[in-house]
C-alpha cells in the first residue's frame, strides 16, 4: 500500500513495528489532548484511523513512530487516501489547494522547526518531548501562516496545554 513492506501491530497498519506518522497529524493528537479529550472516536465521515492511532499515542508513550511525509496510520481507511497519497482539498489564504501538497508543506516546515528529517524515528514520548524543546507560538503561526489567525491561535493554545498535559502524564 505505501510500496513499502507492512504489518499489522494491534490492528495498527505500521511499517515494519513502527507507526508511519506525519509530524501535523502527532501534534493534531496532542493539540486535541490539551483541548480536553482524553480518547478519540471513529470519525464516519472520513473513516480514517485518527482515533485508533491517536489512542495509541495516548495511551502507550513507548509507541515508535516513523515521521513521514507521505500518507500515514491514519490515512490508510481514509476513503480520500488512494494509497500514497491524499486525494481531498483544503484552503489556504482563501484558495482551494490539494490537500496533499498543503499537507506536504507544513509538515515540511514542522520537521525543519524540529530539526528533523524525513523518516526520522522517535517513541511518542521522545518526540512530544521534541516538540516542547523546539516549537513556540511563532513557529506555530509560521507553519500555518495561510490559515486564519483565530483558528492558528486556538491550535496554538491547545497544543502547547496538551504537550505540557502528556509530558505531566509520563514523567
Ligand atoms: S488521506 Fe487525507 S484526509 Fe484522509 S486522513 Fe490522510 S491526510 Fe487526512
Amino acid at each position: 500500500m505505501f510500496g513499502v513492506a507492512l504489518v499489522m501491530v494491534n490492528n495498527m497498519p505500521t511499517k515494519k513495528e513502527t507507526l508511519l506518522i506525519k509530524p501535523h497529524h502527532f501534534l493534531d493528537i496532542i493539540k486535541l489532548f490539551g483541548s480536553g479529550l482524553d480518547s478519540f472516536v471513529p470519525n464516519l465521515e472520513y473513516g480514517h484511523d485518527f482515533w485508533k492511532v491517536g489512542n495509541e499515542i495516548l495511551e502507550n508513550p513507548n509507541v515508535q513512530l516513523e515521521l513521514t511525509l507521505d500518507n500515514d496510520a491514519v490515512c490508510i481507511p481514509c476513503k480520500f487516501s488512494n494509497g500514497l497519497i491524499c486525494t481531498g482539498t483544503t484552503s489556504a489564504d482563501s484558495k482551494e489547494i490539494a490537500k496533499d501538497v498543503w499537507n506536504k508543506l507544513i509538515d515540511q516546515r514542522l520537521l525543519e522547526i524540529l530539526g528533523l528529517e524525513n523518516g526520522a524515528n522517535f517513541s511518542a514520548l521522545e518526540l512530544c518531548k521534541r516538540a516542547k524543546e523546539k516549537v513556540n507560538r511563532e513557529s506555530i503561526f509560521a507553519v500555518w501562516k495561510e490559515k486564519p489567525v483565530e483558528i492558528t491561535e486556538k491550535r496554538a493554545n491547545f497544543l502547547f496545554l496538551g504537550i505540557d498535559k502528556y509530558l505531566e502524564k509520563y514523567k
